[in-house]
């Protein structure tokens, strides 16, 4: 059993964080560090530690972080002018929550994708 993290308690809405969506598998809520003028995070409501821990019953849950990504995307104006979804996996990454989670960060021109 994989040890919760802070997100679980954001999703039970047991700490106080700025949620903008939430249904039956996913909660969105703004990064509390932003790094960009939009700065989402998309987490399945169930725990799921790294990308290497998904299997196939994850699919409806992670598929519905883009539905939401996208919707969220509209609502913040920031559909047409993009934006990038990012999930870390692991140390390389920087990975610092261990329950996936996807960035939808934009709102401004983001740079490279590799730049470092
Ligand atoms: P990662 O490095 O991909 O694991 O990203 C973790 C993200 O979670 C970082 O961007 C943090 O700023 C963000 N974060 C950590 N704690 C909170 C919190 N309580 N509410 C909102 N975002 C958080």
């Amino acid at each position: 059993m994989a040890e919760e993290t802070i997100f679980s308690k954001i999703i039970r809405r047991e700490i106080p964080s700025d949620i903008i969506y939430q249904d039956d598998l996913v909660t969105a809520f703004r990064d509390i560090s932003p790094q960009a003028p939009t700065h989402v995070l998309i987490v399945p409501n169930v725990l799921i530690p790294t990308v290497n821990d998904v299997t196939a019953d994850h699919e409806l849950a992670l598929g519905r972080l883009f539905t939401v990504a996208a919707k969220i995307a509209k609502e913040e104006g920031i559909a047409e002018d993009g934006y990038r979804l990012i999930m870390n996996c692991n140390r390389h990454s920087g990975q610092e929550v261990f329950h996936i989670h996807m960035h939808l960060v934009g709102g401004r021109p983001l740079g490279p994708l590799l730049a470092k």
